[in-house]
């Protein structure tokens, strides 16, 4: 076979499929922009902490177990199962509700505001196993090769799931549990896609059952980074070499194929077979230049919010805090209905906070903690300017502080900010949106930006703006959905 495959992007999904090729006899070359690799999925190391920039825990972990069965080796980095899954605090209240999978652990928590809720909870996890069981398989881990094969998949999956395609995360949880805690934690996944409950649709309370039931959630041993290093060091076995500082701007091609890609130094790239793990809607816009991804027609799809991200080391251990934690206000509608497009959300923001040495001592000096603060915001589309990150920095940790009962603001010894523009600029996200394309009915599924090229035969594209979508897991999935693209690609 021998056929040269050329990976612009070395992000999850660009990593585990130059895997997958290498496994199977392709000679893969990797470049990258930034000086190391792992996409949204790295790392800081400053004044003797380490911290997880993006993902600081993933689902489906039978995901990387299988994609390491395709590449028989072992899983390169070790993790380990969550619970309780994470922890959420409200703030006209102390209590705090630990997510435990064990359902009459996590009922007992929702005895005096919901007495029903255990019964509630077995009765949706029932529903959403049900959709995800029917619909992963025939549609999420599916090639779609025209809107009409997509079409004529839906038509094979349970009828009985309709309804969900019309309805909103929130009105499905609404319609299970009584009590606004109850409802607002579960509909707390659909953050996790880059929208909110009101405008995530309710297919996707699947996710629940991921989380609650099916799978969990998980850490890696030393961080989330790991998983970056590990299949690193198999490339390395395979001599897959990965090239850093050097990014695609243009191309060039010859009679409707593409030549060859060219970087910012102007040297040019060359391989039977390009995939792109740059964005792809970005990447056919920026690069190829297509109408149909137009700056303007870029602007009009619809994207995942911008995240504030910010990693504190401080001088004090916190063992009042859990490993994941969620904090909330009063006003969770309003909030939502907001927090995309109205900048002003941000005086009162929701946020979650990672503790990464709670288990890992060695990611933070003796007696210190290292913490990574994540807050959904407006992306660059609605609030380009971010000259007042340190003031709304300030307040998150003034906000934690009172939460936790401890004054960590004279306790920082470390501080980095990451606002959208610092995502935008790094990874080459649109606006700055933290997940990339969102997830409705018009851009999931065929209706995705390809994994194949619509114009040059040998191009295709993995990661989170192609399908299925984002996340870790998604990721892996994509890897493999590529992976028999271009194989077969290869072998016509
Ligand atoms: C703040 C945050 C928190 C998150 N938390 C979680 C979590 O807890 N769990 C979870 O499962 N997921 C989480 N995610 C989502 C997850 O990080 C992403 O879905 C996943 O990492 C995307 O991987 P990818 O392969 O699509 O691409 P990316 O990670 O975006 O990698 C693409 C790579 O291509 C490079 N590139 C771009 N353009 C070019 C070019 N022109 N030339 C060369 N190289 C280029 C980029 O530099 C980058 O390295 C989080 C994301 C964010 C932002």
């Amino acid at each position: 076979m021998n056929k040269k495959v050329l990976v612009v992007g070395a992000g999850l999904g660009g990593l585990a499929t130059a895997l997958r090729l290498a496994k199977k006899g392709f000679k893969v070359e990797v470049i990258e922009k930034n000086s190391r690799a792992g996409g949204r999925l790295n790392q800081i190391k400053k004044d003797g902490f380490t911290f997880d920039t993006g993902p600081s825990f993933f689902s489906m972990s039978y995901e990387f177990q299988e994609f390491a069965k395709d590449c028989n080796i072992d899983i390169p980095f070790k993790f380990f199962e969550l619970d309780p899954l994470y922890a959420v605090n409200f703030s006209n209240s102390p209590q705090i509700f630990h997510m435990h999978k064990d359902i009459k652990k996590l009922a007992e928590q929702f005895k005096d505001i919901e007495p029903e809720f255990e019964a509630n909870m077995v009765r949706y996890l029932r529903k959403s196993g049900k959709l995800f069981h029917d619909t992963v398989d025939l549609v999420i881990k599916n090639n779609f090769d025209s809107r009409f094969s997509y079409f004529t998949t839906l038509m094979r999956v349970n009828p009985m799931h309709i309804p969900v395609l019309f309805r909103s995360f929130w009105q499905e949880v609404m319609q299970n549990f009584s009590s606004k805690e109850a409802q607002q934690i579960v509909s707390l996944v659909a953050f996790f896609l880059g929208r909110t409950p009101f405008d995530t649709m309710a297919i996707y309370t699947l996710l629940s059952y991921t989380e609650f039931q099916h799978d969990g959630y998980f850490n890696v041993e030393g961080g989330m980074y790991k998983i970056v290093e590990g299949i690193v060091d198999e490339l390395k076995k395979e001599d897959v070499k990965i090239t850093y500082n050097t990014e695609i701007v243009s191309y060039i091609e010859n009679n409707k194929k593409l030549d060859h890609l060219v970087d910012s130094a102007g040297k040019k790239w060359t391989a039977d077979v390009v995939l792109v793990n740059a964005d792809a809607a970005v990447f056919r816009s920026r690069i190829f230049q297509r109408k149909a991804y137009s700056a303007t027609k870029l602007d009009k799809m619809k994207w995942t919010m911008g995240y504030l991200t910010f990693y504190l080391g401080i001088k004090c251990k916190l063992p009042q805090v859990n490993h994941h934690n969620y904090y909330l206000g009063t006003n969770f509608e309003e909030y939502a209905n907001n927090v995309q497009q109205n900048p002003g959300s941000l005086q009162k923001p929701y946020y979650y906070v990672n503790v990464l040495s709670k288990h890992n001592l060695e990611c933070a000096p003796e007696g210190c903690e290292s913490l990574l603060f994540v807050c959904p915001v407006p992306n660059l589309h609605y609030k380009p300017d971010w000259g007042d990150k340190d003031s709304i920095v300030n307040s998150i940790i003034t906000d934690f502080s009172k939460r936790i009962k401890k004054d960590i603001e004279p306790e920082v010894i470390s501080k980095t900010i990451y606002t959208p523009l610092e995502w935008q600029n790094q990874f080459n996200l649109h606006r700055g949106s933290g997940l990339g394309l969102a997830h409705n009915m018009y851009q999931i599924g065929a209706f995705r930006p390809a994994n194949f090229d619509e114009k040059f035969k040998n191009v295709f594209y993995v990661g989170a703006s192609t399908v299925p979508g984002a996340g870790l897991p998604m990721s892996i999935i994509s890897s493999k959905l590529a992976c028999r693209r271009i194989e077969k690609f290869s072998n016509s």
